[in-house]
């Protein structure tokens, strides 16, 4: 089985659950960036970091909504 090296948890992650799809929402792009700075959409994350990011994301998003 072919593994990889997740930038952001350092976790040896099939290449299956490596999401590439990332680049696609900004908004968790930005926040992966706040935290890791050296990383870059192309690098991708493991599956379970995208989780992470993108329910981060999910929660600025609804918080955006109540403030405007
Ligand atoms: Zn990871």
């Amino acid at each position: 089985m072919k593994t990889k090296q997740c930038p952001l948890c350092k976790r040896e992650v099939s290449e299956l659950l490596y999401d590439m799809h990332i680049a696609t929402d900004e908004l968790k792009i930005k926040l992966i960036k706040q935290k890791f700075p050296d990383w870059s959409e192309k690098d991708g994350i493991c599956e379970p970091c995208h989780e992470r990011f993108k329910k981060m994301a999910e929660v600025m998003d609804r918080s955006k909504a109540v403030a405007a």
